[in-house]
């Protein structure tokens, strides 16, 4: 019987006179990975060559700049927007420190932002269980709420962009929630290719893939109850990908609160990890897809971000990912897993 799943990469080596070796042969190695579900490609190359880069965090924190935060102090209930009655009765959702908005530039019909905390810069170490847990109580809550008023989107993300390296517009920590129909190339491939998987095998691809992983243990971090933490085969941060699968749990409404808090507590484990390397950035997204399926499980996925360096603020992302399309890593997923499986 052939394998349900395959691990398919293409090693190269390239050789050139290297000025570092009195102009001598050099052999250097890269990789070409197929992503297993989707056939999409991703280059492994420059191994180690990327060093994480402290962010001054006390520039950030300076007066001329907090005050300019919509999210600081008074400013968050007088310049933020409001949710009509009839998305939002109470106009928006508060829970400790965590105040769901709705987003002032929206991605989709419904848009909103989760600001985290009151302060205006929180560093990886200072992220406690309930600030977290608030934050994404009241971003699934908020998805719950749109699910009811129009059950016609099927998709629910979350997305977080974290420091400026991230992307991230305002220090002042955020998350993005929103319903939608689109959820974006990555995903839409994947439901694609998980569906014909199911079809062909009568099985959820992502089961199989945590099977196998966890088999073969290189790229298996570990688990926390119901959810599997792994290394992506192909990774699509420069440093690497981490992602969760929440065992047949497939829908925001099969999302429980014991689900909930082993998304927080794998989420500290993996901000301690960041701290120990200096990772100082992150994207993150929470995918929910639709109901009554049974091939697409509730993924959760986040890629460490850094620049490559202080000096000129140089972007980690290049002509690779903006125009080819193409994840570039310095990492190894397996070098990156057992690295993580300590802090779990
Ligand atoms: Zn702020």
């Amino acid at each position: 019987m052939t394998a349900k799943i395959t691990f398919k990469k293409i090693e190269m080596e390239n050789t050139f006179l290297d000025p570092r070796r009195g102009f001598q042969p050099n052999v250097v190695n890269s990789q070409v990975r197929f992503d297993p579900l989707t056939g999409r490609t991703g280059h492994f190359s420059h191994f180690g060559a990327i060093k994480p880069q402290q962010l001054n965090l006390e520039k950030y924190s300076d007066p001329q700049v907090t005050g300019f935060c919509p999210f600081c102090g008074a400013r968050r209930e007088a310049q933020t927007p409001k949710f009509p009655g009839e998305i939002i009765p109470e106009g928006r959702l508060a829970r400790g420190e965590a105040l769901l908005v709705p987003n002032l530039n929206p991605y989709d019909i419904y848009s909103s932002v989760c600001i985290m905390s009151w302060e205006h810069v929180v560093s990886l170490d200072r992220w406690n269980y309930e600030k977290l847990s608030d934050a994404f109580t009241i971003g699934l809550d908020f998805l719950k709420r749109i699910k009811a008023i129009s059950p016609s989107l099927p998709y629910h993300l979350m997305g977080w962009n974290y420091m400026p390296p991230s992307g991230g517009g305002l220090v002042h920590p955020h998350q993005q929630y929103f319903a939608t129909e689109h959820p974006g190339n990555r995903f839409t491939d994947e439901i694609r290719a998980s569906e014909l998987f199911y079809r062909n095998y009568q099985t959820d691809y992502w089961q199989e893939l945590v099977y196998r992983e966890q088999k073969n243990g290189e790229r298996y971090i570990g688990k926390l109850g119901n959810s599997h933490w792994l290394t992506s085969y192909v990774s699509f941060g420069v440093l690497g990908e981490i992602i969760c699968v929440f065992h047949r749990v497939y829908c925001l409404n099969d999302f429980t609160g014991e689900n909930l808090n082993e998304l927080v507590a794998g989420l500290q484990k993996i901000f301690s990890y960041f701290s120990h390397k200096g990772i100082p950035s992150f994207n993150a997204s929470l995918f929910f897809c639709s109901e009554g399926q049974r091939f697409f499980p509730v993924l959760f996925r986040i890629v460490p971000r850094t620049f490559l360096n202080t000096r000129d603020n140089a972007s980690d992302l290049s002509f690779f990912q903006a125009l080819l399309q193409e994840p570039v890593s310095v990492v190894l997923p397996e070098d990156l897993c057992r690295e993580v499986k300590s802090f779990f």
